[in-house]
C-alpha cells in the first residue's frame, strides 16, 4: 500500500513537473498564443498596458495609486502584476524598515555600500563617474528587490544654510543637468526607476511642508528647472517626486502648473509622479493635478507618520467615493494606473533586466573612486600637502569628525553600511604610528570645553611635524540634516577657536572640512592648507588618506560658491530667506551662486569661487581660440584650448567654459557655465579641449513671450579654471 502510494505520488509529481516545465516554456517563449497580451513582452508596452487595464476592477486600480506600507504600493495579485517597492536613495540603499514604521526592521542582510553624498559627485565634474554611480546604486537597488530608487536630488543650492544641500548637485543648473543624466541612465540600466526629487523649488528645510515659494518665471526656467528637464528629456527618468513645499499656492505634489503643464505637458514625461512622504493634502487636487502615486500620508499628524491607515489616504477610499459618485472620471484613475503599469513593465516585469549585486567589492571600489575624485583641495600654501608618507615626523590629527562615521544620519538618506572607514582609520592605515590623535572639540561637550585641555592640544600641535584638523558638520539636526536648516554659517562646537589655536602653534596646519555646505572660515588666512571633504561614504577615510598622502592627486572642484558670510549670498541679501507666514519670494531671482558674486561688486566676496579646486600639479592653458567670429542663431560655436600639465605629477583638471551675453534687453549674468571637461595629463603632456556650444544654448527665458529667446549681439566665451580664474576670452557675435 505504502509502495503503491509512493509510486502514484511519483507519477503525479512527474506529471506536475512536466506541466510546470511546459508553463515555464510557454511563458518564456515570445510567440505563445495563450499568453495574455499584458504578460507578453514581445508585445509593445502600450498594448500590454491597455490589456492589463481592461482586466482590472476599479478597486484594483485605486489600490495601485497609494501605499500599502511605508515604502511599497500594491500590484494586482490576481493578475500577477507585482508591487512597487521604493527605497531611499540617493547615496545607497536604505536599510529595510518595518512594514508600517520608519524604524529599521532589524535585518542582517541589508548593509549596503555607502556612496559619497551627491555634493561629492557634483564636485567630481565627471560624467563617467556619474554613470558609474548610477549603475552601481542601481545594481544595489535591484539586488535588494527595489524597483524605484528615491533619488537623485537636484534641487539647486540657493543658500548654504539648506540642511539638505549635501543630497543635491550644487548651485549650477548646467553642472547638475550634465551629471543627473548619466546618473539616471545608470540606475535605469538595471531595470530600476530613478525617482528624481524634489520637484520643485524645495531649496530649504525651514517650513518645508508649508512654505509657498514665489519666483519669477525666468528664474524658474533658467535656474530651478533645467536639471529636472534634463533628467526627464535626456535621462528618460521613469519617476519624479513632488516636493513638500507650495508654489502658486498649491502643494507641489499636486501642482497643476508644475506637473500637468510643464512636466507632463511640455516635457512629455510618461513616468510616475510620486508624492513625497506626507506631501499629499487633497483628493481632488491629487487626482486632477498630476499626482500618480501617494506615499507616506500622515493621517494622524500627531503620530508623525509613525503609523498609517492606508485606506484613508487621499487617493484611497476618498478617491473611490468621488469616482463612484461621478465627481471624478474613472479615466483619471486609468491615466495614473497606465503610468504605474508602464513603470512596472519597465522594471520588475522586464524579464531581460540584470540581477544586480549588493555591497560588492566593485561597488566599494566605485564609491572610493568617486570620493577620491570629488575631494577638493581649496588652499595649499608652501605645499604643506601632501604629507610625505616616507617621512617620520608626528602627524597630529585633531577633531571629532576624524573618528565619526557619517553614513548614518542626515534624515531619509541615512545609511546602514557594511563598513565605513573613518578618516582616522584611513590615516592610520597609511601613516601608521606617526599619527597621534586628540579629539579636541566634541559635539557632546560645551563649546568652551574641549575634550583635552586646550594647552595640551596646543603643546602637542607645536611638537608635531604636521597638524591635520578634521571637523566640519556632522549630519545631526541643524548640521546638514533633513527637516532643519542650519542657523548660521559658522562652525559649531568651538571649532573656529580651536583651529585658530592650532594654526598659532604650528605653521603646517591643514584643515579638513567634512560637510555638504560652505562654512565660515575666519581662520582661512592663518592655516596653511584647507581640504573640502564631503560625506564620502564607506571608503571615505581611505579616500581622504589617499589625497592627503598624495597617492591620489586632488581633482575635485567646488559645485557651489564657498561663501565667507551670508552677506555674499543672493538669497540672503536680495531674497527674504527663509520667508515668513509660510511665504517666501525669491527676490534673488536668477542671482544665485556665482551669478550673484559676479554681479554685485560689493558685500562679502566668497572664500572660494564656484569651480575652484587645486591640484598637486599645475596646469597651463594656452592657444584659446574660437572657430568662428560670428554664428547664426541655429549654428554652433567651437571654443578650444590647449591644457598642459607643467608640474611633476600626473593630475586631472576640470576645464570650464562660461559664456556671457554682453548686451541684452534683460539683465543677464556676467557669465554662465556652458561646458566643462575633466582631462587627465601626465607631467609635461598637453591636450586640446574643444567645447561646442549651440547658439540656442545662449538664450534666456523671455517672460513676456513665455519662451526661450536668443538675441543677436556680442557674446564672450570665458575659458576658465574656476568662476574667477579666467584663462582666456573669445569674443563672438550672433548674427
Ligand atoms: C524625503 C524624501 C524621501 C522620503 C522617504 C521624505 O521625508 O523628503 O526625500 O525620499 O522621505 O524616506
Amino acid at each position: 500500500m505504502k509502495r503503491f502510494l509512493h509510486s502514484s505520488l511519483l507519477t503525479l509529481h512527474s506529471s506536475l513537473i512536466i506541466a510546470v516545465v511546459a508553463a515555464i516554456t510557454s511563458c518564456g517563449g515570445r510567440d505563445s498564443k495563450d499568453l495574455p497580451v499584458y504578460l507578453d513582452d514581445a508585445k509593445p508596452v502600450e498594448e500590454r498596458i491597455d490589456d492589463a487595464l481592461e482586466r482590472m476592477t476599479l478597486e484594483e486600480k485605486i489600490a495601485m495609486l497609494h501605499a500599502q506600507s511605508k515604502f511599497s504600493s500594491p500590484g494586482v495579485p490576481r493578475l500577477g502584476i507585482p508591487e512597487v517597492w521604493c527605497t531611499d536613495g540617493p547615496h545607497g540603499i536604505r536599510e529595510e524598515v518595518a512594514w508600517d514604521e520608519w524604524e529599521g526592521a532589524g535585518w542582517t542582510s541589508d548593509s549596503c555600500t555607502a556612496f559619497p553624498a551627491l555634493t561629492c559627485l557634483a564636485a567630481t565634474w565627471d560624467r563617467d563617474l556619474a554613470a558609474l554611480y548610477g549603475r552601481s546604486i542601481g545594481e544595489e537597488a535591484r539586488a535588494r528587490g527595489k524597483n524605484v530608487l528615491l533619488g537623485p536630488g537636484v534641487n539647486i543650492y540657493r543658500t548654504p544654510l539648506n540642511g539638505r544641500n549635501f543630497e543635491y548637485m550644487g548651485e549650477d543648473p548646467f553642472l547638475a543637468s550634465r551629471l543627473v543624466v548619466p546618473y539616471v541612465k545608470g540606475v535605469q540600466s538595471q531595470g530600476v526607476a530613478a525617482c528624481v526629487k524634489h520637484f520643485a523649488l524645495n531649496n530649504q528645510e525651514t517650513d518645508r511642508l508649508a512654505v509657498n515659494v514665489s519666483v519669477s518665471d525666468r528664474a524658474l526656467r533658467e535656474i530651478y528647472l533645467p536639471a529636472f528637464k534634463a533628467a526627464v528629456e535626456e535621462g528618460g527618468a521613469w519617476a519624479i517626486m513632488g516636493a513638500y513645499n507650495r508654489y502658486k499656492e498649491q502643494h507641489c505634489c499636486h501642482n497643476e502648473y508644475l506637473l500637468n503643464d510643464i512636466l507632463k505637458g511640455e516635457w512629455a514625461f510618461d513616468g510616475v509622479v510620486i508624492s513625497d512622504w506626507g506631501g499629499t493634502h487633497d483628493t481632488r487636487q491629487a487626482a486632477l493635478n498630476g499626482l500618480d502615486l501617494e506615499f507616506g500620508t500622515w493621517n494622524d499628524p500627531s503620530a508623525w507618520g509613525a503609523t498609517d491607515s492606508y485606506e484613508t489616504y487621499f487617493m484611497a477610499r476618498p478617491l473611490m467615493e468621488m469616482v463612484k459618485s461621478g465627481e471624478i472620471a474613472e479615466s483619471v484613475v486609468d491615466e495614473k494606473v497606465r503610468r504605474i503599469l508602464r513603470l512596472v513593465f519597465r522594471t520588475t516585469m522586464d524579464r531581460g533586466r540584470p540581477f544586480g549585486s549588493f555591497a560588492s567589492p566593485e561597488h566599494f571600489a566605485a564609491s572610493r573612486a568617486i570620493a577620491e575624485a570629488g575631494i577638493v583641495l581649496l588652499k595649499n600654501d608652501r605645499e604643506v600637502l601632501p604629507v610625505d608618507p616616507s617621512g617620520t615626523g608626528t602627524i597630529l590629527v585633531v577633531g571629532e569628525n576624524a573618528e565619526r562615521k557619517m553614513a548614518l544620519g542626515g534624515g531619509s538618506s541615512s545609511l546602514k553600511t557594511k563598513y565605513e572607514v573613518t578618516p582616522l582609520e584611513g590615516l592610520r592605515a597609511r601613516f601608521g604610528d606617526r599619527v597621534r590623535y586628540m579629539t579636541g572639540y566634541s559635539s557632546k561637550t560645551d563649546s568652551l570645553h574641549y575634550v583635552e585641555p586646550l594647552a595640551e592640544i596646543v603643546e602637542a600641535a607645536g611638537q608635531a611635524e604636521t597638524v591635520i584638523f578634521i571637523g566640519g558638520l556632522n549630519k545631526t539636526s541643524g548640521q546638514d540634516c533633513e527637516e532643519a536648516d542650519r542657523t548660521s554659517l559658522e562652525l559649531p562646537y568651538g571649532q573656529d577657536a580651536l583651529i585658530a589655536a592650532l594654526a598659532g602653534a604650528n605653521t603646517r596646519t591643514a584643515v579638513v572640512i567634512v560637510s555638504g555646505n560652505a562654512v565660515a572660515m575666519p581662520w582661512k588666512n592663518a592655516v596653511a592648507a584647507i581640504v573640502q571633504s564631503w560625506y564620502l561614504g564607506s571608503e571615505g577615510g581611505n579616500a581622504l588618506a589617499a589625497i592627503l598622502s598624495g597617492d591620489v592627486n586632488p581633482s575635485g572642484k567646488l559645485p557651489f560658491t564657498y561663501y565667507s558670510s551670508l552677506a555674499g549670498c543672493g538669497a540672503h541679501v536680495l531674497g527674504d530667506y527663509p520667508g515668513a507666514d509660510h511665504r517666501e519670494t525669491y527676490m534673488d531671482d536668477i542671482w544665485v551662486g556665482y551669478r550673484y558674486t559676479d554681479k554685485k561688486g560689493d558685500g562679502a566676496s566668497p572664500n572660494f569661487p564656484f569651480g575652484h579646486g587645486l591640484s598637486y600639479t599645475k596646469f597651463e592653458y594656452d592657444n584659446i581660440a574660437g572657430n568662428k567670429e560670428t554664428i547664426a542663431p541655429d549654428g554652433t560655436i567651437k571654443i578650444s584650448v590647449k591644457v598642459r600639465n607643467t608640474g611633476s605629477r600626473t593630475g586631472s583638471e576640470v576645464v570650464q567654459l562660461y559664456i556671457g551675453d554682453s548686451h541684452a534687453s534683460v539683465a543677464r549674468p556676467v557669465k554662465e557655465l556652458k561646458g566643462f571637461r575633466k582631462v587627465t595629463l601626465e607631467p609635461g603632456k598637453s591636450t586640446k579641449v574643444t567645447f561646442t556650444v549651440t547658439a540656442e544654448e545662449l538664450s534666456f527665458y523671455d517672460e513676456a513671450r513665455r519662451r526661450w529667446t536668443l538675441e543677436k549681439g556680442n557674446f564672450a566665451a570665458y575659458v576658465a579654471a574656476s568662476a574667477s580664474d579666467i584663462r582666456g576670452i573669445v569674443e563672438f557675435s550672433v548674427l
